[in-house]
């Protein structure tokens, strides 16, 4: 059994609600596909807590802008994205200051492990491609020439912050239609799953999301064994359960309205999930 996380983007209250969710589940191998930071007020504990806390993290948009140069982003996202260096660089610990640079400047652009394949945004263009529930309509062949680059079984991303399973043919399966849901039942085509978003879910529903993936043979072991945490991902995932968690918002949407240079529409837009 593992977590994946997705767009913290800074949201100390969703991420610590997420995390203690994934504790109490006993579930210690948690991945992180991105967007850490950028939008939201601490960016500095959000950054330390995937850290510590995650076996492996994702290079995302924002992460990526935050070091280098935001390209294309809207003018509150570029304000955010130039607070947020400004905050890691106050940071008055000098070592504390660079090991934050170092991590983030590490994030791999993709992961692979066994076959399963972690990205922040799609398979194709992995750190910036928006694959959108609506493209299985709009754009079909964005979403099959997606899955011809896919070369891993299971592909989990985010990026678009809306949940949901795609298959090729195209498809599109948000949570709430799932046969069995909150459970996802994988086969044996090829998926590509989008976690949702901890920190700005914008399908609606204003809680954190997140995906435990359970695998198909003795979770007992699993979760009793310290030593499995070093385990592949892979060991074929059987099942994915699409989790929502509720935390703090008014708190994080207060902190969002006291800090000039984040748009006080960052904090409105946490309470309809937009
Ligand atoms: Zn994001």
């Amino acid at each position: 059994m593992f977590a994946v996380i997705s767009d913290i983007h800074s949201n100390l209250e969703a991420l610590e609600a997420v995390l203690a969710d994934i504790k109490k589940r006993k579930i210690k191998d948690i991945v992180c596909l991105g967007d850490i930071v950028g939008y939201g007020p601490n960016p500095r504990e959000c950054v330390d807590l995937i850290r510590k806390r995650c076996r492996v993290s994702i290079m995302g948009n924002h992460d990526h802008a935050v070091l280098y140069e935001p390209a294309n982003f809207n003018t509150p996202a570029e304000r955010a994205c130039y607070w947020t260096r400004g905050e890691l660089e106050r940071e008055p610990k000098a070592e504390l200051r660079g090991e934050r640079w170092r991590f983030l400047g590490r994030l791999p652009v993709r992961y692979r492990e066994g076959d399963v394949l972690l990205v922040h945004a799609s398979p194709r263009r992995p750190m910036n491609e928006y694959l959108f529930p609506e493209d299985v309509f709009t754009n079909p062949q964005k979403v099959t020439a997606n899955f011809e680059r896919l070369d891993a079984r299971i592909c989990f991303s985010g990026h678009t912050h809306q949940p949901g399973i795609f298959l090729d043919d195209p498809y599109f399966d948000p949570p709430g239609e799932l046969p069995d849901r909150p459970f996802y039942e994988i086969e044996e085509e090829r998926t590509i799953v989008n976690v949702g978003s901890v920190g700005q879910p914008r399908d609606k529903d204003p809680r954190a999301s997140y995906v435990v993936a359970h695998r198909n043979h003795n979770e007992s072991f699993d979760s009793g064994t310290e030593s499995i945490v070093a385990a592949a991902l892979s060991c074929s995932v059987a099942q994915l359960e699409f989790v929502r968690v509720e935390y703090d918002l008014e708190e994080t949407a207060r902190k969002i309205c006291k800090i000039d240079e984040l748009d006080n529409l960052l904090g409105e837009r946490l309470f309809d999930g937009r």
